[in-house]
């Protein structure tokens, strides 16, 4: 897709109405620092929209990033953070939760993957909840150019059995460094938004 423009258009929090809105829509969930920021900007080819979770004051949000007037990327918060108290994890949990329940025009759910590590017990959780919720979750495994080229294969099917993924479930590598595997990520994007 050729990015004409691109815009922040809403922040839901936690005691947000979520929008209605006739665009298709596509999620991107991960723990914080897996890369997702960095994934998102570069699909946007933008370099600070998306904020990562290192910025202070990154609040738990879903926000709606709308690509040409034509769709909604959506940056779902991070998880993961030890440093969060109990209270506030169940309510970034049932933010979540009813988003990936009540969405009309949600397409397709991404699930950011460390390409270097094993899956986490948050990430299995999380793979479990979007698939509970209807969805086949898409794997992005991050930071490709962290590992050896030799060691890719070893590493996909690594994440694969350790959320004990459907045979069909793809597994896309990305680096947002080098940029290698945007277009594929892309092409699937495209033809997501057209179901
Ligand atoms: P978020 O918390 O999931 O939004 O993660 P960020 O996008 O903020 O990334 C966390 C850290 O990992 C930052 O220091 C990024 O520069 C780095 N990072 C993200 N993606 C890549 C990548 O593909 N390759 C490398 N080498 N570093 C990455």
């Amino acid at each position: 897709m050729v990015i004409k423009n691109v815009s922040l258009d809403i922040v839901c929090g936690i005691t947000s109405v979520l929008p209605e809105n006739e665009r298709p829509e596509l999620a991107f969930a991960g723990k914080s620092n897996v890369g997702k920021s960095s994934l998102i900007n570069a699909l946007m080819n933008r370099k600070g929209l998306a904020r990562t979770s290192s910025q202070p004051g990154k609040t738990q949000t879903i926000n709606f990033y709308n690509i040409n007037d034509a769709l909604y990327l959506v940056d779902l918060p991070g998880y993961g953070y030890a440093k969060v108290a109990k209270s506030e994890k169940e309510k970034w949990g049932k933010l979540i939760e009813r988003y990936l329940h009540g969405s009309k025009q949600l397409k397709a759910v991404f699930l950011l993957i460390d390409i270097r590590h094993n899956p986490s017990e948050n990430d299995k959780i999380m793979y479990n909840w979007i698939v509970h919720n209807g969805y086949n979750p898409i794997i992005i495994a991050t930071k490709l150019d962290k590992i050896k080229r030799s060691q890719v294969q070893k590493h996909i099917k690594m994440i694969k059995e350790g959320l004990q993924v459907l045979d069909e479930t793809l597994v896309l590598p990305f680096s947002a460094q080098t940029k290698q595997g945007r277009e594929e990520i892309w092409n699937l994007m495209e033809r997501l938004m057209e179901e």
